[in-house]
């Protein structure tokens, strides 16, 4: 189990280099990033988050996703320390759903690696982790910098849909977190179903660009 401290000094990422804009709607808050860096870095359970102004609701019911569920602790500044289950009461999550596999429980989508390239396969082992209960269209994302590095992340998808983290929301985390803000996005690629229910490929483009890059792929997942 791992403690998560945050500090969300102005409640959302600053995703864009100097110039570049998009709207709202793909921001991600801080306890979403802290969570996903966890997540992304192998983290199978969290038993503590502590930040430094309560938690809003798009973030609770996010956590209701974990595997430590209601019993997840929160820690604030002068206050006791209170569980998830305080702070959102007759929740609405996966359980409700009849959902056993949460967020950073260990999974394998097992979809085949059949890509002819370093980062197609890195997207394709995203996805194989991505956890999409409800819609079952698993994807994730593998992008390369101008400066060499390659980050990756998977779809985490949520009871109640908007608070999901898209896989390229989740790799920008990792580049952020990992490297800094100055790195510079050059080529992005997609691993997702041929026809999925839901789809990340339009979402991903638009912020591709915004990120100032258009060169971006999707690959299609065939199932082991
Ligand atoms: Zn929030």
């Amino acid at each position: 189990m791992m403690v998560v401290i945050l500090t969300p000094v102005d409640g959302i990422i600053r995703w864009l280099p100097r110039g570049f804009s998009c709207s709202l709607q793909q921001t991600i808050h801080a306890e979403q990033c802290a969570i996903t860096h966890a997540w992304m870095s192998g983290e199978k359970g969290l038993e503590t988050i502590t930040v430094n102004y309560t938690p809003c609701g798009h973030c609770r019911q996010f956590m209701t996703e974990l595997n430590s569920e209601r019993a997840l602790k929160i820690s604030l500044p002068g206050r006791p320390v209170a569980t998830l289950n305080d702070y959102l009461p007759d929740s609405f999550g996966p359980r409700d759903l009849g959902i056993t596999k949460l967020l950073l429980d260990s999974t394998n989508n097992h979809y085949v690696d059949n890509s002819k390239d370093d980062l197609g396969s890195m997207a394709i082992k995203s996805a194989n982790i991505s956890h999409a209960p409800y819609t079952g269209s698993h994807s994730g994302v593998a992008l390369r910098t101008k400066s060499g590095k390659t980050f990756c992340g998977s779809y985490a998808e949520n009871a109640a849909y908007n608070p999901s983290i898209p896989p390229l929301q989740a790799a920008i985390i990792m580049m952020y977190i990992k490297a800094g803000e100055d790195e510079i996005v050059e080529k992005v690629v997609l691993a997702e179903k041929s026809n999925p229910l839901i789809t990340q490929a339009n979402a991903t483009k638009e912020l591709s660009s915004a990120l100032g890059s258009d060169n971006f792929k999707v690959i299609s997942l065939d199932i082991n």
